[in-house]
C-alpha cells in the first residue's frame, strides 16, 4: 500500500461533475482573464476568509510581493520573517526591492518568535511578515503591538492557513494585508498556479489591481512599474468549487491529525506536533521530529511512504541569502528544526489504514539503530 503525501486525484474527482460543464461554458465563451467567475469567487473568497476584499492574481508569491509594495514597502525598507518558511516569503520581500531580516522561531511551534522579532527592529523595519506555517496561527496578537511600535506593517503569510484561527479570528485578517496562495497542494488548491491579496483596506486593495495589471489603473495609463499577475476564470472555477469543500477537507484534516496524535502517543522517539491553546489549526503539513531525519525520511519513501520534509534549509542558510551575512548558528531554533522535521503524509481523503501504515514503518525505522 502506497501512501502519497498528498492526493490531488481524489479532491479532483470530488468536485469532477460540477467543474466540467462551467469549464466547458468558459471555453464557449472565450472568457479567460477576469470576468465573471473570478469576480464571483474572489466575493466568495472574501466572505470565507472574514475580510473586505480579495483580489485574486498569478501566485502567492506575487500575492506577498503585491501587499507589501501596496502598503509602501519598498528599497531602503527592512521585513522581518521567520527564519524557517517557504524561500518565497523573502522572495516577495526582495522583489519587493526590501530587504528581508530573518529571526528565529519558537521551539514549540517553529512559529516566528515575537521577542526575536522585537529584538531585529529597527529605525529602517517596515513590515513584519509572520508566516502561518503548517497551519497554525502564528502568534500575531503578540506581533501586533511590536509592529505598532516599529510603525511597521503587519502582513501575513497566510499560504499555508486558509481556514485556520486564533481566539476565533481569521489567520490573514490580522494585519494591515495578507497574501495567500492556492497551488494545487494548498488546503485550497487550483489546477495551476494562483493566489491571492487579502485586506480590509479598499485603497490596499485597489493598488494591488493597479499594480498587478501593469502598473494600469485604466487601459494604456501606466502609473508605475506593474507586474502581470491575475488570476484567470479556469482558476477560479476550480477554487469556487473547492471552496464549497473547504470546510469538510479542513474537519478531515484535523482528525487526521488527532489519529496521528493518537498511534503516535506511544511510539518512542518522535514528537509530535505541539498545538497552541488559542489556535484552530488546519494541518496543511503534520510535521513530527526525529532523529537521524535524512536516514527516516529515505526508508520511508522506500517503503512508499510519502513523506517530506518542510523545509530543509532555512532561508538565511539558502546559497541565494547568502549575501544577508549571517551563518550556521545565527538562528539555531530553526536550523536544530531543520535537521529534525518530517511530515506525514496527511489530506482529507488519507484513510486510517494509510495512517496505521505510515505509523507502523515510522515506528520500525525509527527503533532501528
Ligand atoms: C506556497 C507558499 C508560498 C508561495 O506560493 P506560490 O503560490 O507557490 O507562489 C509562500 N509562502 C508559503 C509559506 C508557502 O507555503
Amino acid at each position: 500500500m502506497r501512501v502519497p503525501l498528498v492526493d490531488l486525484a481524489a479532491q479532483g474527482a470530488e468536485i469532477a461533475d460540477e467543474v466540467l460543464p462551467r469549464l466547458r461554458d468558459a471555453l464557449e465563451r472565450g472568457a479567460f482573464i477576469g470576468g465573471p467567475a473570478v469576480a464571483g469567487f474572489e466575493e466568495e473568497y472574501a466572505e470565507y476568509a472574514g475580510v473586505r476584499h480579495c483580489v485574486g492574481v498569478g501566485n502567492g508569491t506575487d500575492a506577498l510581493e503585491l501587499a507589501l509594495r501596496a502598503t509602501g514597502v519598498g528599497p531602503g525598507d527592512e521585513v522581518i520573517l521567520p527564519a524557517n518558511t517557504f524561500i518565497a516569503t523573502a522572495e516577495a520581500v526582495s522583489r519587493a526591492g526590501a530587504t528581508p531580516v530573518p529571526v528565529d522561531v519558537d521551539p514549540d511551534h517553529l512559529l516566528i518568535d515575537p521577542r526575536a522579532v522585537a529584538a531585529a527592529v529597527t529605525d529602517r523595519t517596515a513590515a513584519i511578515v509572520p508566516v502561518h506555517l503548517f497551519g497554525q496561527t502564528a502568534p500575531v496578537a503578540e506581533l501586533l503591538p511590536v509592529a505598532g511600535t516599529a510603525g511597521a506593517v503587519l502582513i501575513e503569510d497566510a499560504a499555508q492557513s486558509q481556514g485556520a484561527s486564533r481566539a476565533g479570528r481569521r489567520a490573514g485578517t490580522w494585519g494591515v494585508a495578507s497574501g495567500t496562495s492556492f497551488y494545487p497542494g494548498k488546503n485550497l488548491g487550483a489546477a495551476g498556479d494562483a493566489g491571492a491579496v487579502l485586506t480590509d483596506d479598499p485603497e490596499v486593495a485597489g493598488r494591488v489591481r493597479v499594480i498587478a495589471d501593469h502598473g494600469s489603473p485604466r487601459k494604456y495609463v501606466h502609473e508605475v512599474v506593474g507586474l502581470n499577475s491575475r488570476l484567470d476564470a479556469v482558476q477560479a472555477i476550480v477554487l469556487s468549487a473547492k471552496l464549497r469543500r473547504l470546510e469538510e477537507w479542513n474537519d478531515r484534516r484535523r482528525a487526521a491529525a488527532d489519529r496521528y496524535d493518537e498511534l503516535l502517543a506511544h511510539v518512542e522517539g518522535v514528537r509530535t506536533p505541539r498545538r497552541h491553546p488559542d489556535n484552530t489549526d488546519v494541518w496543511h503539513l503534520y510535521v513530527v521530529q526525529v532523529e537521524d531525519r535524512d536516514r527516516v525520511l529515505a526508508e520511508l519513501v522506500e517503503q512508499g511512504i510519502g513523506a517530506g520534509v518542510h523545509y530543509p534549509t532555512p532561508v538565511h542558510l539558502t546559497p541565494a541569502y547568502a549575501h544577508l551575512g549571517h551563518a550556521v548558528g545565527s538562528f539555531p531554533v530553526a536550523e536544530a528544526a531543520a535537521a529534525r522535521i518530517l511530515s506525514l503524509p496527511l489530506h482529507p481523503h488519507i484513510t486510517a489504514e494509510q495512517q496505521e501504515r505510515v505509523v507502523t514503518e515510522l515506528a520500525r525505522v525509527t527503533s532501528r539503530p
